[in-house]
């Protein structure tokens, strides 16, 4: 069993559903239960994640924009991206990693709820503080100005400068008004600004359909032998419209040796076989397909190596 689409794949789905789930969900999370080795990887591609994020970004607003995260495992991507205001659909091969996915995004959704709920009861609190305040300062205005007119009354009797006071503590009160009603306007705005968590199923990159502006598949092309590789990434790019962003662990002749050396050791990431790709691949392979890359990218750590790419419609 070596290649994708055959056996390979049941091994790779049976993996990301077992020891690969859990051995993933701890490299992608936030516990420190990781080991050094696993620590480093995860720094790596939440770097790898940044970079996506921000070259996603660089082209413009996310609002509204449909992306397609392909084999999307615990939604590292797909969460973030939603909360940027894309319409995000994610899929993976792997029913523990959509299930792990889909309970971080529940979370997601609700810590946002209740930011926006404590960010209204601050804003409210800040007002009303603010509004005391102004009453005791208008309050004490006005008992100057009480004073002031008695006094002036009956000392200088001096009438144009005796509404000085009194306008000024109106002044005060119709700015105050109104910046209140601003504050409540925009409040309301934030909060009808809800999250739309993405959609998450079930499904091989395989048997992906529909057009999306942006597809992207981070760290699955490690799964694809060259030979099912070029397939996968037509594939993703015919769902594209606009752009695909694609990482995967480049195949130079260091790493090569590395991955060579790394394979003597026992390990867990022997559980499946791990697939390097030269970057002048990829390139035939989106070329041959009409497409050809606007940005590179290279996340390196110790143990966590990524090329990135941005293809775009030739
Ligand atoms: N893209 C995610 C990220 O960067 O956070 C997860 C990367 S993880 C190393 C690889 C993921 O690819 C796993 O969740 C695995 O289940 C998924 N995968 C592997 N082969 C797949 C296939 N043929 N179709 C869909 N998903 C696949």
């Amino acid at each position: 069993a070596e290649e994708v689409g055959g056996g390979d794949k049941e091994v790779v789905r049976e993996y990301f559903n077992n020891s690969g789930f859990q051995r993933w969900r701890k490299i992608y999370g936030e516990t420190d239960e990781v080991n050094r080795v696993q620590k480093d990887i995860r720094l790596g591609h939440s770097q790898t994640v940044e970079n996506v994020l921000k070259m996603l970004k660089d082209e413009g607003s996310l609002e509204g924009v449909s992306v397609c995260d392909a084999g999307c495992g615990t939604g590292c991507l797909a969460i973030p991206l939603a909360k940027e205001g894309a319409a995000v659909y994610a899929s993976d091969i792997s029913a523990a990693m959509v299930a792990e996915a889909e309970k971080q995004g529940s979370e997601c959704s609700g810590e946002f709820l209740l930011d926006n709920i404590m960010g209204l009861l601050m804003a409210r609190t800040v007002a009303g503080v603010a509004s005391a305040i102004m009453v005791v300062v208008l309050l004490h205005a006005e008992l100057k100005r009480f004073l002031l007119e008695s006094l002036w009354s009956i000392w200088v009797n001096f009438e144009s400068s005796l509404s000085k006071p009194a306008m000024a503590g109106r002044v005060w009160t119709m700015i105050l008004i109104l910046e209140q009603h601003k504050a409540k306007e925009q409040l309301q705005a934030g909060s009808e600004k809800e999250v739309v968590m993405p959609k998450f199923e079930v499904k091989d990159l395989e048997s992906l359909n529909g057009k999306y502006d942006t597809v992207v598949c981070l760290d699955v092309l490690i799964h694809y032998p060259q030979s099912k590789a070029d397939g996968m990434i037509a594939h993703l790019a015919s769902l594209a419209e606009n752009r695909l962003l694609l990482s995967f662990a480049p195949k130079t002749f260091y790493y090569d040796l590395l991955k060579r050396v790394g394979e003597l050791f026992p390990g867990p990431s022997k559980a499946t076989r791990a697939y390097l790709h030269a970057e002048a691949d990829v390139e035939r392979a989106l070329k041959k397909v009409g497409w050809k890359i606007r940005k590179r990218g290279l996340i390196t750590t110790q143990f966590y190596f990524a090329r990135l790419i941005e293809a775009i419609p030739a």
